[in-house]
């Protein structure tokens, strides 16, 4: 049977294809015995994943909204009563307890016994009941294993999952799923950054989809509007290849800028710098015409392994990024683990109480100097083959700039001395995007080359909006007072010293604001690939004098109501 369910699209494109639902119902766990000595540990676990499970319940619930909001709301309290269910406790915690099981292999047992009971029943209702037991018990043993789900999804299917590390989307993608729903997730997770670099749609924040999709169910998916389709009928399936044929007609159209210069109807030239993470992303950036790669976050190198990557494989990846450009500049940022990028190396701190505001960026390369330092060989290594620079993340202090500095220094003497060509004045920069950094520009613009703002997490700290709570979507957003003038600060105060300024968080590849980015008087914007002919053709429709002139009344908007305000007023004339 047809069915609709909201979500927010988060990287475009529309997939037609077969769900697979990641719920682990059916477990197949080997049965396992612990000693009496760890009983209450087991328990606790046990406990720990259930009061897991309750929370994400009690999440759902709020976030459900639309037309079937009420039913689907029914469905989830059944779920959490089940869950409270004393039988089902008791059960498990006897099984532990007496019959010394892991809990695993307790949640096993006590599947089978109620789905015995149920499937005894002669009444189809109690029967069906099996699936919500499946459900329950499903999501416990997946909460038990947070740490180590398994990704599953093959070529022609669409995953619909709860969240999804930025680790598991590019396996995912290299397997040919099609495209990805979750329950959770938010436009700018780096899971989401991800899925739009590798084009593979996907919809977030639809917990209705994950609470009521079958395995083997045909899903639509569009990954502009958020919509998911199950069971689409021979309507949507027209309207579906209208889109796929209206989506290659608007590429064929941008297509015909690709050579054409990012210019101003006055004559200006805006430099457009790609944000690549992949090799066909540097690829795309050169095709597009893009002035270089202004943003290639290394730490994508370290997410989908065990290990640290040797300086031979990171040399490897930098130096063919450098050759792929083919003398246009390659920016470079130094590793950005940590928050919601963490690695399987465990050079990230696993349990930070707040990892967005924890060692992450620039502070854990500089714990780890032996890492950090082989990362810079293998940068500077590189600069050999092609012009390159050098990208500071999480820049917060000015004595990281001075150490930092001095290290790269160090290590670019060390190489000489070993007979590597290292160039000669490779510019280093700084992201601005913690607000610090950015307020006090002015006392470390002088040891920098180049800034680049990051209005990812310069917004999410600016305005205390987690950037992957989907919680708070609409408050993390940048049309805020107090970023159009931070980012005019920073844009006006590196200008004014000389230094190369850029933006290059989402903000920068979203056409919309491409008006409002050059009234603040940027220049150069590093946006992902497949974005860059839209701001081009934006570009080309803007009078940057008449823009520049307005940004007084920007400045002056009171809220995102005003700025909205200034931006359609200029999108008028
Ligand atoms: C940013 O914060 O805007 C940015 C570009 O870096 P990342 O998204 O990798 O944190
Ligand atoms: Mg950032």
């Amino acid at each position: 049977m047809r069915r609709l369910f909201p979500g927010h699209g988060v990287s475009r494109g529309n997939a037609l294809g077969r769900a697979r639902v990641r719920q682990p119902h059916a477990l197949e766990v080997a049965e396992e015995r612990i000693t009496p000595g760890a009983v209450r540990a087991e328990v606790a676990r046990l406990h720990e994943a259930i009061d897991m499970v309750r929370a994400e319940l009690r999440d759902m619930r709020t976030r459900l909204h639309g037309a079937l909001a009420s039913e689907i709301g029914e469905f989830l309290d059944l779920h959490a009563l089940l869950l409270d269910d004393p039988e089902l406790l008791q059960g498990l915690d006897a099984l532990i307890a007496n019959d010394l099981y892991g809990a695993d292999y307790a949640l096993r047992v006590q599947r089978n016994r109620l789905a015995a009971v149920f499937e005894g029943m002669d009444d189809p209702y109690f029967q069906s009941r099996v699936e919500d037991i499946d459900h329950v018990i499903g999501r416990i043993h997946a909460a038990l294993h947070r740490h180590d789900a398994q990704v599953t999804g093959v070529a022609g299917e669409i995953l619909v999952s709860d969240n999804l590390a930025p680790s598991e989307v590019a396996r995912l993608h290299a397997r040919g799923v099609l495209g990805i729903v979750t329950g959770g997730g938010s436009m700018l997770s780096h899971s989401a950054i991800l899925a739009r670099s590798l084009h593979l749609p996907l919809v977030v924040g639809a917990p209705q989809a994950l609470a009521q999709v079958n395995d083997g169910d045909v899903l639509m998916i569009d990954g502009a509007t958020g919509l998911v389709i199950v069971d689409p009928d021979a309507d949507d399936l027209r309207a579906h290849r209208e889109r796929v044929r209206e989506g290659k007609r608007e590429r064929r159209q941008l297509h015909r800028l690709r050579r054409e210069p990012s210019r101003t109807t006055d004559g200006v030239d805006i430099r457009l710098y790609a944000n690549a993470e992949t090799r066909e992303d540097v690829a795309e950036a050169h095709a597009l015409g893009a002035a270089g790669v202004g943003l290639y976050r290394t730490e994508f190198l370290f997410l989908q392994r065990d290990e640290l990557p040797t300086e031979e494989e990171q040399f490897i990846a930098y130096r063919d990024l450098v050759l792929g450009l083919t003398g246009r500049i390659a920016t470079i940022r130094t590793l950005d683990i940590g928050a919601d990028k963490a690695d399987g190396s465990g050079l990230a701190l696993p349990f930070e109480p707040n990892p967005a505001l924890g060692v992450r960026g620039v502070r854990l390369a500089l714990r780890r100097r032996d890492v950090f330092t082989t990362q810079l060989r293998a940068i500077l290594r590189a600069s050999g083959y092609g012009p390159l620079r050098i990208l500071l993340p999480m820049v917060a202090r000015r004595e990281e700039l001075v150490t930092a500095r001095r290290l790269v220094r160090t290590v670019a003497a060390r190489l000489r001395r070993e007979g590597h060509a290292v160039a000669d004045g490779i510019a280093l920069g700084a992201m601005i995007e913690v607000p610090a950094a950015a307020i006090a520009l002015p006392a470390i613009i002088d040891l920098v080359d180049f800034v680049s703002i990051g209005t990812n997490d310069l917004v999410q700290y600016l305005l205390a909006a987690d950037r992957g709570n989907d919680a708070l979507n609409e408050l993390h957003s940048p049309l805020h007072p107090a970023v159009m003038h931070l980012l005019h600060q920073v844009i006006t105060t590196a200008k004014s010293q000389g230094k190369p300024v850029a933006v290059c968080g989402e903000m920068a590849g979203d056409a919309l604001f491409t008006p409002l980015l050059l009234a603040l008087g940027l220049e150069e914007f590093s946006l992902h690939p497949g974005t860059l002919l839209e701001v081009r053709r934006a570009v080309r429709d803007q009078d940057l004098a008449m823009l520049r002139s307005r940004a007084p009344a920007l400045l002056r908007a009171r809220d995102q109501a005003g700025i909205e305000r200034w931006l359609s007023a200029v999108a008028a004339t």
